[in-house]
């Protein structure tokens, strides 16, 4: 048996200074209730914001709040700190240059493929730790996964071209596994699953010189072009940001979301539960917050191990309950039902519930300062990933060939905390609400009887005008969860249907819009589809990654009906992103054909030519465009105008 890594106390744990909290706990009580109001639109999250103002517990808001003004510069992408001739920032009339000779436009565009950059990297390197380990295994390195969808492992190795004939399930595992590692460094300069997309949008692609040659290559190429001296031109610099978040998206997401559906299952509609109020205050709780389901799948098996629920139990807990957050959230809701505390501005709301032993965490979208937050309680933050050791927490070395033990001492590590509980602290106000989730391509298409005949005739007919994929984030410029939720009502009051994934989908969730009975909120054509499925008029298709379904429900369709996916009668929606990861989800999407409306404006706004050729510019080149509003009722407004468009060119 594998022995598991030693826990390491990374720095000093913090201890958040009295005078820190004193300063924030002195606020005034009707300043208090203001502000309550203002930072969420989640009900349930309300009573926990109030608890972190009256005991001076710091949250995003309060940072966010400390850091206004912002630089005006910086927030229209003009200021560069590229190299070492700078920082520069371009202030007109005068300083019109950075020191290299750089304007406005090259530096607003080289920021931007920056960010999407880092998310496409983000995202292939989740796609990149899966595949290794779906190698392992077939090479027999790794032994504490199996393979658990059989069947997608032989489709998928099909598609690779792949013999399967004679093959045991591990020689299939190891081919296809090594074939997908291949490529991130391809010399066949195309990726095979960039192949599902319709002709026609392979073909927009090709003319554009923007087909994905290599998911590496692509994101080390934009990394190449922001070096000083290397882009010149705004436009040619995006275009090569297109490309890089089409490596991401038909690339290392598709690779991340098809290789955890092998390994973990493949989702099927299920039920379960989500918000703060999942905190069971009699049992040991554990958060598994972060991204790649590789180490939480393997926390679901260690705790429910006989003997760790009786350790919980001589320790005075009636058991361990597991509850996800943001896209690790999602995965493990998604595939195992397990509750959901919420999305990105839920992560330091659920450490005030007082009743949380232990926040296991990978990387992406956590917050660097948990650890002080959790230093106001009992609760361990503990880190697992080489590339995110956080200051204040305890790491694991989390690697796969060793992960059932690791995340056996996790959960004992979590267990062990139980006692050093202050019951008196102990905070869950709230009931959770019920979702439904589980809406994979394989389980739409299969609600549908195997084909997407009666998808495309109801849209036809005009039972359901369209599709939106609403995805992305929290962001304290927007009031948390009110992008999401108002625009996902909006759009489903007019008959299109909402596909959603990451922290969009869970704010969704913890409004109710992921239950059947949503569909009393939708117009006449879709809440009939939805009461004679069965289903919510808001539909959970996953994690960040999981954008790669959107998509491939997308080719899907296109295929279907021989079209380009710009031809079709679908949108994308990003009420609330903050993250670089959105920003390459966002440019994939439209690269793809598919119209996206940011309900946050991106730092562009000193490059009138990059707005315009975002907005206006891409339209040419790829038949869909960029726009922004954050007000989201005129958000739904600009879809339903775009998908009405749509609809006409169809003749439908
Ligand atoms: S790359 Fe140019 S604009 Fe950026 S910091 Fe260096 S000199 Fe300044
Ligand atoms: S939606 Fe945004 S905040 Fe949420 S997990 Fe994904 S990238 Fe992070």
């Amino acid at each position: 048996m594998s022995e598991a890594p030693k826990p390491v106390l990374i720095g000093e744990k913090p201890d958040v200074c009295e005078l820190d909290r004193a300063r924030l706990a002195l606020m005034n009580p009707q300043i208090i209730e203001q502000k309550r109001e203002e930072r969420t639109f989640e009900e349930t999250a309300k009573p926990f914001i109030e608890l972190t103002m009256r005991e001076g517990i710091e949250t995003v808001w309060d940072r966010f709040e400390m850091q206004q003004p912002p630089c005006k510069f910086c927030a229209q992408g003009l200021s560069c700190a590229r190299c070492a001739m700078g920082p520069c920032k371009i202030i007109p009339p005068n300083r019109i240059r950075g020191v290299c000779g750089a304007d406005g436009d090259l530096i607003v565009a080289r920021n931007l493929l920056d960010m999407i950059a880092t998310g496409a990297a983000a995202h292939s390197d989740h796609g990149r730790e899966i595949a290794l380990t779906l190698y392992g295994l077939g090479m027999g390195t790794v032994s504490d996964y199996v393979i658990s969808d059989p069947g997608k492992l032989r489709r998928l190795a099909a598609e690779y071209g792949i013999d399967t004939g004679k093959k045991d399930e591990k020689e299939v595992a190891a081919e296809l596994g090594r074939s997908m590692l291949e490529e991130f460094g391809t010399l066949t300069d195309s990726l095979r699953l960039a192949g599902r997309a319709p002709a026609a949008t392979r073909e927009v692609w090709k003319n554009l010189g923007i087909a994905p040659r290599g998911i590496d290559r692509e994101v080390v190429e934009a990394m190449h072009r922001v070096q000083m001296g290397v882009a010149a031109d705004p436009t040619n610099t995006l275009v090569h940001g297109l490309r890089t978040s089409l490596s991401d998206g038909w690339g290392g997401s598709m690779i991340a979301t098809e290789i955890s559906d092998v390994l973990f299952g493949t989702p099927k509609p299920n039920e379960s539960l989500v918000n703060v109020g999942v905190i069971k205050p009699a049992m040991v709780n554990i958060a598994l917050h972060g991204h790649n389901p590789l180490l939480s799948e393997m926390i679901v098996r260690a705790a429910a191990d006989p003997a760790m629920r009786a350790l919980a139990e001589k320790h005075g807990a009636t058991g361990i309950n597991l509850v996800g957050l943001c896209c690790t959230g999602n995965e493990l809701l998604m595939r195992k039902g397990i509750p959901n505390a919420g999305n990105h501005f839920n992560q330091e709301l659920v450490i005030t519930t007082g009743a949380l032993e232990a926040m296991v965490v990978d990387y992406q979208c956590i917050f660097p300062s948990l650890p002080r937050t959790a230093s106001c309680y009992h609760t361990h933050v503990i880190s697992t990933s080489p590339k995110s050791k956080i200051p204040g927490s305890t790491y694991f070395a989390f690697e796969p060939e060793t992960a059932y033990a690791t995340a056996k001492a996790i959960v004992r590590m979590a267990v062990e905390n139980f006692p050093n509980r202050k019951k008196d602290r102990v905070f869950v106000p709230v009931e959770p609400v019920k979702v439904m989730t589980g809406f994979s391509v394989e389980a739409i298409q299969g609600a549908l009887g195997g084909t997407w005949k009666p998808l495309i005739d109801l849209i036809a007919a005009g039972t359901i005008r369209g599709a939106v994929g609403i995805v992305g984030c929290n962001n304290p410029k927007v009031k948390h969860d009110f992008g999401h939720v108002t625009l996902s009502k909006e759009l489903i009051k007019r008959d299109i249907l909402c596909v959603e994934t990451g922290c969009a989908a869970i704010a969704s969730g913890k409004a109710g819009l992921l239950q059947p009975s949503a569909a009393s909120l939708a117009g006449p054509g879709l809440s009939g589809v939805c009461r004679s499925l069965g289903i919510p008029p808001v539909l959970h298709m996953g994690s960040c990654v999981d954008n790669a379904r959107i998509l491939h429900l997308a080719a899907e369709l296109g295929n279907a009906l021989n079209v380009g996916i710009h031809r079709l009668p679908l949108a994308g929606a990003a009420p609330e992103w903050y993250s670089q990861k959105a920003v390459s989800i966002g440019a994939y999407f439209v690269a793809s054909g598919v119209y996206t409306v940011l309900g946050v404006m991106p730092k562009i706004t000193g490059s009138p030519a990059v707005v315009s050729l975002l907005t206006e510019g891409l339209k040419g080149a790829v038949h869909a465009s960029f726009a922004v509003e954050p007000d989201p009722l005129k958000a739904a407004d600009l879809i339903a105008a775009h998908i009405e468009r749509k609809r006409t060119e169809l003749g439908i």
